[in-house]
């Protein structure tokens, strides 16, 4: 079963979901990806990268500096 993504409308088999406008992406599309508080990952798609509120929450949001991309 494949998806497709919200985004470039590619059909992708490994999707994520991007925690601020709640699309499902594929990785390409992916801008950045953290670890947030606890077990909470944090995914940007590049237009809300592009959307300077959600790039500074998701800066903000930063704990640490552990960067370590992990799917
Ligand atoms: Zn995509
Ligand atoms: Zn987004």
């Amino acid at each position: 079963m494949t998806h497709m993504c919200d985004r470039c409308k590619r059909e992708i088999y490994k999707y994520t979901k991007c925690s601020y406008c709640k699309r499902v992406i594929c990785f390409d599309c992916v801008k950045s990806s953290q670890k947030g508080t606890r077990t909470q990952k944090l995914v940007i798609c590049k237009d809300c990268w592009s959307n300077m509120k959600r790039r500074k929450a998701y800066r903000s949001k930063r704990s640490g500096t552990s960067t370590e991309p992990k799917a």
